[in-house]
């Protein structure tokens, strides 16, 4: 199986990326792009951001991505790995 691949979009003034596109892990969805809002920035519809490792090969997001709104996918992205909740 394919290591999953991770998109950083955007700087902050303090040159941390803004967003995390990742793919999407509902089943039925291949190709698919999800994105989140990586703290301390907050721009999505729904305010929620996410704690991030700093590791862009391998990142750890916290805490548990809810694509509900957008997918319907919730799980755990951690060390890169896919977990669904
Ligand atoms: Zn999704």
């Amino acid at each position: 199986m394919a290591e999953p691949t991770f998109a950083f979009l955007g700087t902050d003034a303090e040159g941390r990326p803004k967003w995390l596109v990742f793919p999407c892990q509902r089943p039925g969805q291949p190709g698919e792009q999800c994105q989140i809002a990586l703290r301390p920035s907050q721009h999505n519809a729904v305010g929620a951001s996410w704690a991030w490792d700093g590791n862009r090969d391998a990142p750890t997001i916290t805490p548990s991505i809810d694509c509900s709104r957008v997918c319907g996918w919730h799980g755990w992205l951690t060390a890169g790995q896919f977990r669904t909740a």
